[in-house]
């Protein structure tokens, strides 16, 4: 037993990443796990009999989990004392990666939001938010199977760095005082302000991740998401450094649409968007996004907007990656939906599509596809959960237990 009430790691292996980035998966690899608060302990529940069900259909014996929990949230300060420990995230550092439901944000203690917290304490810069539709699943749009996207979002800087001072302190005032001095900038005596940075170090790491992602996965374009035209040493610089990654280390596999004409051959078209102009076309001509590159507050809402169109923030999955470091963070992107806590009613697809995304990272690409496909196949069945039931004719309606074994008996059908 560790300090602060963890447990003991599980019988497995650790992931490793070799020198080249490429991450080695054991076969009794060790994974933690945060169940979260709310219905957080339903949809793990769910999502892990789903996990080791298709594990086991897809390897036998040969392969299997060693599931680590890790205390974070209510239940970690009802037995620590503190929402966040230190050993978590030393875990998760050690064992490169883990899988979390959602947190409530604890109100009055320190952290502006957990999640924000486990991101920037352990530098998972690129959130990447797959959003494409399954057959059945019930949409506002017209045509939401023309959407396929996935946005990397980048996650350690932005309005979202925490810097900012209520209007009225002394900070602000002195900060306000000092601008206008030195840079005759006439901010008003009752402002607030937020600081937005955005680092060609922070910038260049995203754009790679998602350039390599986009060429490991045959995808066709990168477009970098901005609001350069206004913003233009913060925005329009994310633009120009974006451009140098593609310019200077894809050359071979990758062209930017400048120099191109939009015509890029073979190679990954590398272009690039404005931001209030992409909210409509991701809607109107979504043929035309692939990969998706942006900043932090972009990426947040273009995330939801996006998953919106194919089913709600109850089917959209997240991973939270550095990819240097290889530390991957896999998560449920909705929040703890405390009015059905202990249910067993909520949809737990996307943790369930976050752990697709999970085994896809760890190389174990038959169970990833197996699980897709079994989920197809129970949602084109109409078996689905309360949220997509009532948008639905002719659905069965089942608990959140339910579906998940519903999707294990479609495992290989
Ligand atoms: P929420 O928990 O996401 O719930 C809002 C609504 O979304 C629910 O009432 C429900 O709608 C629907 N919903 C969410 N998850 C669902 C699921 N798995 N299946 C079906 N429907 C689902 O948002 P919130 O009420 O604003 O936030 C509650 C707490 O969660 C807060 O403490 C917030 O800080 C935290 N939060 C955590 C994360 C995270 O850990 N990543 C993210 C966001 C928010 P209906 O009532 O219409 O059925």
């Amino acid at each position: 037993m560790h300090k602060n009430g963890l447990l003991s790691p599980p019988e497995g292996d650790k992931v490793t990443l070799s020198p080249d980035g490429t991450v080695q998966t054991p076969d009794h690899p060790i994974i933690g796990f945060i169940e979260g608060d709310g219905i957080g302990p339903d949809i793990w529940k769910a999502s892990k009999f789903l996990f080791d069900a298709a594990v086991r259909h897809c390897y036998g014996e040969a392969r299997k989990i060693a599931w680590m929990e890790l205390l974070a949230g209510e239940k970690a300060n009802k037995r620590c004392g503190t929402y966040l420990p230190e050993e978590t995230l030393d875990a998760i550092r050690e064992y490169g990666l883990a899988i979390k439901g959602p947190l409530t944000t604890p109100v009055g203690q320190g952290f502006r939001s957990l999640n924000v917290a486990l991101r920037q304490k352990l530098e998972l810069y690129a959130c990447v938010r797959p959003i494409r539709h399954f057959e059945g699943v019930p949409s506002p749009v017209r045509n939401p199977h023309h959407v396929n996207m996935i946005i990397f979002r980048e996650n350690t800087e932005d309005l979202y760095a925490g810097f900012e001072l209520e209007s009225g302190s002394e900070e602000a005032l002195k900060l306000i005082q000092f601008c206008r001095d030195q840079f005759g900038w006439p901010i008003r005596q009752d402002s607030g302000l937020g600081l937005k940075p955005i680092s060609a170090t922070g910038t260049k790491r995203l754009v790679r991740a998602a350039i390599r992602y986009a060429l490991a996965h045959n995808r066709k374009s990168v477009t970098l998401v901005h609001k350069g035209n206004i913003m233009k040493y913060t925005e329009g610089a994310f633009l120009r450094w974006g451009y140098e990654v593609a310019r200077e280390e894809f050359a071979g596999a990758a062209v930017t649409w400048a120099d191109c004409n939009g015509k890029p051959g073979d190679k990954l078209l590398v272009k690039d968007a404005i931001a209030d102009i992409t909210f409509q076309q991701v809607i109107t001509r979504p043929k035309e996004f692939d990969v998706i590159a942006t900043m932090n507050l972009n990426g947040d809402y273009l995330s939801d907007a996006l998953a919106a169109q194919v089913g709600g923030i109850g089917i959209a999955p997240g991973a939270n990656i550095n990819y240097e470091t290889g530390v991957a963070l896999f998560e449920a992107t909705h929040g703890t939906a405390p009015k059905y806590a202990n249910l067993d009613k909520v949809n737990p697809s996307s943790l369930v599509l976050s752990g697709v995304m999970m085994f896809e990272y760890l190389g174990w690409t038959e169970v990833s596809e197996a699980l897709t496909k079994a989920m197809t196949k129970t949602f084109r069945a109409r078996t689905v959960t309360y949220d997509f039931a009532r948008l639905m004719e002719g659905a069965t309606t089942v608990k959140c237990s339910e579906f998940a074994h519903a999707v294990a008996s479609n495992l290989g059908k």
